[in-house]
C-alpha cells in the first residue's frame, strides 16, 4: 500500500530544506575540492603492485554528521582498498573482545615517530608500540576472536559493516598482491611470536591484517565510519551500535597521536582531528560530537599520506576552527552551516 500523499509532500519538503540549508557546505566543499583538485604532487603507491593501477585523479571529499547528513563532492563513491585506515577499527574490536588492560598488555599506546612499517618493539616490554602501525595493527589483528579463521574474518567485516551500514567486500586482487609482496609484514609477525607477544595462529592472523587492510570504501563510508566515531560508536544512518561508546575514546586518542604516520606529532599540532590515512589514499576524520570527514585522493607523500587530503583537511580546520584543543574560537562555525538537528 503506497502511504499517504501528505507523508510523501512532507518527505519531500524534509529533504528540499535539508538541501538547502546544507548548500552552503556543499558550495565550501566545492571550492576546497576545486582548489586542490589541480595539485598533481606525489606519488601513488606502488609497493603493494596493485596498488599502483589507481587513477591518480580521483579526489572526493565527504562530511557526514553524527544527526545523518552527508555532503559529498567530487569522487566519493569510487571504492578503493582502506589499507591503514583499517588499524583504529580493529583495534575497536580487540577492545570489545578483551577489554583495556589486555589489549594495552600487547600492544602500547605511545607514537614512535618512525615509519608505519618499521621493525621496532618497545626494549622493556618487547611490546608493539601503538596500534596504528603494522606492528601493532598485526598484534591487534592477532587478538580478534573467533572459532577459527573465517569466523574472524566474518567478525572483522561485520564489524567494518555497522560502521558503513553496508554489507563489504574485499578487493581480492589487492589482498593477494599484498599478501604475496608482504614479506616484511611477516618479518614482524614472526619477531612478535619470537617474544610470546603474539599466538602461536600469527599466520593466520597476518591473513587477517591482509584481508583488513584489503577491505572496500568509498570516501563517504570513511565519513559516516568517522561520524559514527563522532556521535559515540552508532551509525548515523542506520542507527546501529558499531563500537562501545567507553572505547571510542581510546581509538579517537590513538588517531590523534599516530594516525598520520611519521607526520603524525605535526598533524595533531596544525590540524588537530583526531584522523587516519591508508596508502590507498583515503583519510578519516573525526570531530567529536560533530561529523566525520573522508578523503580520498591516492597520490601520497614521502610519509605516506594523501597530498590533498592533508591540504583539505588542513583548510578545513583553520577555517572552520575545528583544532581540538582550539578555544575562545570566534570565526565561521561549520556546524551551524547544516541545517538544524532532526528531531524523530
Ligand atoms: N597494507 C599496508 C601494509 O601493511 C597498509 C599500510 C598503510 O596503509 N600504511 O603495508
Amino acid at each position: 500500500m503506497s502511504p499517504p500523499a501528505t507523508t510523501a509532500d512532507e518527505v519531500d519538503l524534509l529533504i528540499g530544506r535539508m538541501k538547502t540549508a546544507a548548500a552552503p557546505v556543499r558550495e565550501i566543499l566545492r571550492e576546497i575540492h576545486a582548489r586542490y583538485a589541480d595539485n598533481d604532487e606525489g606519488k601513488v603507491a606502488d609497493y603493494i603492485p596493485e596498488l599502483a593501477k589507481a587513477d591518480r585523479r580521483r579526489f572526493g571529499i565527504t562530511i557526514a554528521t553524527v544527526d545523518g547528513q552527508v555532503i559529498d563532492v567530487g569522487d566519493c563513491s569510487q571504492l578503493f582498498t582502506i589499507q591503514s585506515i583499517s588499524k583504529p577499527f580493529v583495534y575497536g574490536l580487540a577492545l570489545e573482545d578483551h577489554g583495556l588492560e589486555h589489549v594495552l598488555s600487547k600492544v602500547g599506546v605511545e607514537p614512535t615517530g618512525e615509519a608505519f612499517n618499521s621493525i621496532v618493539l618497545d626494549e622493556k616490554s618487547n611490546r608493539p608500540f601503538n596500534p596504528m602501525v603494522n606492528a601493532g595493527a598485526i598484534a591487534t589483528a592477532d587478538l580478534v576472536a573467533g572459532r577459527d579463521f573465517p569466523e574472524r574474518v566474518s567478525r572483522m567485516l561485520a564489524m567494518f559493516g555497522a560502521y558503513c551500514g553496508r554489507p563489504m567486500y574485499i578487493d581480492n586482487s589487492v589482498f593477494m598482491s599484498e599478501r604475496l609482496t608482504g614479506h616484511r609484514n611477516r618479518a614482524i609477525g614472526h619477531l612478535m611470536l619470537n617474544f610470546g607477544m603474539v599466538s602461536d595462529r600469527i599466520q593466520d592472523s597476518l591473513e587477517l591484517y591482509f584481508q583488513q587492510c584489503s577491505v572496500l570504501v568509498s570516501c563517504r563510508d570513511l565519513a559516516v565510519m568517522g561520524a559514527t566515531l563522532a556521535g559515540g560508536g552508532v551509525n548515523p544512518l542506520t542507527k546501529q551500535r558499531a563500537i562501545q561508546q567507553p572505547y571510542v575514546k581510546y581509538l579517537l586518542s590513538v588517531m590523534h597521536s599516530c594516525g598520520m604516520y611519521d607526520y603524525a606529532g605535526e598533524w595533531a599540532f596544525r590540524v588537530g582531528i583526531p584522523s587516519k590515512s591508508g596508502v590507498g589514499g583515503g583519510i578519516v576524520g573525526v570531530v567529536p560530537g560533530q561529523f566525520g570527514i573522508g578523503i580520498y585522493s591516492p597520490p601520497l607523500d614521502a610519509k605516506g599520506n594523501s597530498v590533498r587530503g592533508i591540504l583539505a583537511c588542513q583548510e578545513l580546520s583553520e577555517r572552520f576552527g575545528l583544532h581540538a584543543f582550539e578555544s575562545g574560537y570566534s570565526g565561521p562555525v561549520l556546524r551551524d552551516l547544516f541545517s538544524p538537528t532532526r528531531s524523530t
